[in-house]
């Protein structure tokens, strides 16, 4: 069977907009919701075990209608980003889902607030739904009263939150001025961004000198919003909540033991000298002397060689297949049901993502399709996705999506899988060059990048609960960049304001290191499948089919992987290793 490059179906969702199905669909939703209501009373810790399954099976059911619409919204929104009639579906079920939430917020609030003891009961009793639960109740020792959680919220409606907003207005209001072909236009950050990845250095160290220039004139009030949302997070989370630390309240989230985390990060900072190895390859490739930190992502290779559609689904089906071929098989569904969308058209959604339903649903997957080296190993990522949530499908809707800090794994072990393909067969070193090099600069930005912002944050925090000022926080984070270019990367002093321009660090706290820790947990497990070979791949696909059905940390144990070892993560670096050894030989 060959595949062609064409546009997705989403008959399997609704027949389309006006269709009296869709209608259906949100009639169906309203009337679970007023019956779900009608339980409200009937809600008691000492409640039998078959009532309460009755519910969470009826509010299972009204969260896979509202996942179909919303799908069908977002994934008609993505191919045609222009279309009236996907924008205005979007509005109306976004309004819908959180008026639908708002009434069936009850259920959670009632059952973080059960006993112990009724808690264990019920749960031992629910099956797949076992961690979804119990997930719930993971904040409970951490929650206050009703009257003081209330007050939380609503002082954090002008608090926190209005101060986020505030720093987006502020931030998002920037017109950058920025110089091409002599003629000086005006642009947003994102394309002002894109000039980072130019051909012409200049262009590369005007593009970011333009985007400092913007934020440091503002540098003293957005460092002020940063000290103040750093204090609040410190009043709420360790003096209110009594969490050990500021990070600890974003691992609970997230579902990670604490050590986990300081693991992770303190073997990142051990093999700080890799990237910077990385960084002088990159330097004498691109025929400089020393890297500028504004050359980092610059483009390496010109390869020109393309790979036609069919034949890159082809070589995704015999790189997944070698490993097990249940796992082309499943790569294989989502092009035979027309559910992947690699065409190239304007007002189509640029990036590429898979977007999972319901667990008995095949996923849907959105590329666009260039035929670049670069554009085969996207597609082998996606569709990881798309099998990890495939294999996962015997799980109900609240436990088949795998959680955070694992949902990147079969999707990058797949991208392994076919690079690692496509390197044994390519003989043109060009082509080799941007394989390597796409994998590396990703690494960095994912890796070594974001455990540094991660490890920044740590410090940031602790200097603030000290009265630092803003200028010596900048001082701070200059050192940090210190430290993780060494002497590799010559670094401008503009540099030192680049933390007031990352969005994540003053609305999540701490959400950056999740990035790494995927990443490198895949590295790791690539590692363990070179040395252990067949035996490895039980243990695998078990992580995989396990979705969202138990604690990371638990899925991993299963599979003899301990998170909170030093040893473990460092198997990840390992494999950078040998990449940036394979460039090292490249001419
Ligand atoms: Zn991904």
């Amino acid at each position: 069977m060959t595949y062609s490059q064409t546009r997705w179906s989403l008959a399997d969702l609704f027949p389309g907009f006006d269709s009296p199905e869709l209608e259906a669909g949100f009639d169906k939703v309203e009337e679970q919701v007023t019956s779900f209501e009608g339980v409200r009373g009937k809600l008691k810790p000492e409640m039998d075990v078959e009532q309460f399954l009755d519910v969470i099976r009826a509010s299972e059911e009204t969260t896979r209608i509202v996942n179909k619409l919303y799908s069908f919204a977002g994934l008609s929104f993505a191919a045609d980003t222009q279309d009236q009639a996907a924008q205005t579906l979007m509005g109306r079920i976004e309004q819908f889902a959180a008026e639908m939430q708002n009434r069936t917020l009850f259920f959670s609030l009632w059952w973080k607030d059960v006993d112990d003891q009724n808690a264990k009961r019920l749960m031992d009793a629910a099956g797949d739904y076992r961690y979804y639960l119990e997930e719930m109740r993971h904040f409970k020792p951490h929650t206050l009263s009703e009257p003081e959680e209330k007050i939380l919220n609503l002082k954090n409606v002008t608090g926190a939150s209005a101060l986020n907003t505030l720093y987006d207005s502020i931030t998002n209001r920037y017109v950058f001025k920025f110089e091409v072909n002599g003629e000086v236009k005006e642009m947003t950050a994102g394309e002002l961004q894109t000039y980072r990845n130019s051909i012409d250095p200049d262009e590369r160290a005007r593009s970011y000198q333009e985007q400092f220039r913007a934020f440091s004139a503002d540098g003293q009030i957005l460092g002020q919003m940063y000290q103040a949302l750093v204090r609040d997070w410190h009043n709420e989370n360790v003096s209110l909540r009594k969490f050990p630390s500021a990070i600890s309240a974003r691992n609970l989230g997230n579902d990670i033991p604490d050590e986990a985390v300081n693991a992770l990060l303190d073997v990142a900072r051990k093999n700080v000298k890799l990237f910077q190895r990385y960084f002088k390859i990159k330097a004498r490739q691109l025929g400089v002397v020393k890297l500028r930190r504004y050359d980092i992502y610059a483009p390496v290779a010109k390869a020109e060689k393309k790979f036609e559609f069919d034949a890159a689904a082809q070589m995704v089906f015999e790189a997944f297949g070698s490993f097990d071929p249940k796992i082309a098989e499943l790569a294989r569904r989502v092009f035979d049901q027309n559910h992947l969308d690699g065409e190239i058209r304007k007002g189509k959604d640029s990036g590429a993502f898979c977007w999972s339903v319901v667990p008995d649903m095949t996923p849907y997957v959105l590329l666009s399709y260039q035929g670049r080296a670069r554009d085969v190993t996207t597609m082998a990522h996606e569709l990881g996705h798309a099998i990890h949530a495939m294999l996962a499908e015997h799980h109900t809707t609240f436990t088949f999506h795998s959680s955070l800090p694992l949902a990147e794994t079969a999707s990058t072990f797949g991208e392994m899988m076919l690079t690692d393909k496509l390197l044994s067969e390519e003989t043109d070193d060009a082509v080799r060059r941007d394989i390597l090099f796409k994998q590396m600069d990703d690494a960095y930005a994912t890796i070594m990048r974001q455990s540094y912002f991660a490890i920044f944050e740590k410090q940031a925090h602790e200097m603030i609960r000290n009265n630092a000022s803003v200028d010596e926080i900048s001082a701070a984070y200059f050192e940090n960049l210190k430290e993780q270019f060494g002497d590799a990367v010559e670094l401008s002093d503009e540099f030192k304001w680049e933390w007031i321009s990352i969005p994540h660090i003053y609305h999540t706290p701490f959400y950056v290191y999740a990035y790494a820790f995927g990443q490198l947990l895949v590295f790791s497990l690539y590692q363990q499948f070179k040395i252990e070979g067949e035996s490895f791949k039980p243990k695998y696909l078990k992580i995989l089919s396990a979705g969202g059905s138990e604690a990371p940390a638990k899925i991993l144990a299963d599979a003899g992987i301990d998170i909170r070892s030093a040893k473990f993560w460092q198997g990840g670096f390992d494999v950078l290793e040998k990449l940036i050894s394979e460039l090292e030989k490249l001419k």
